[in-house]
């Protein structure tokens, strides 16, 4: 379980599924064009492996903080957080 840690997926996203391919948990999947995330709470504590295999910078990860959800909304490049 990790209620503090799951990936936010944003506007850069090319839908190129590599994300749904790579995680462990199986719970990122394509619904109508987007990559949506389907059980939070199962995501692994500091797991980066969709972030990692992201081509395009498009996932960044609440943490647990507010800093981490702001920064995924608010565009910035902020890969470097963690
Ligand atoms: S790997 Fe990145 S670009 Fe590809 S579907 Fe996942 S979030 Fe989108
Ligand atoms: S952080 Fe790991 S477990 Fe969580 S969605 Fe990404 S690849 Fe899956």
């Amino acid at each position: 379980m990790a209620k503090n840690w799951y990936p936010i997926i944003n506007g850069k996203c090319n839908v190129c599924k590599k994300c749904i391919i790579v995680c462990p948990q199986n719970i990122l999947c394509e619904e109508k064009g987007q990559i949506v995330l389907k059980e939070a709470d199962k995501c692994i504590d500091g797991c980066k492996k969709c972030r990692e295999i992201c081509e395009v910078n498009a996932i960044t990860y609440y943490d647990g903080t507010s800093e981490s959800l702001l920064y995924a909304f608010s565009g910035v490049c902020h890969h470097d957080h963690h």
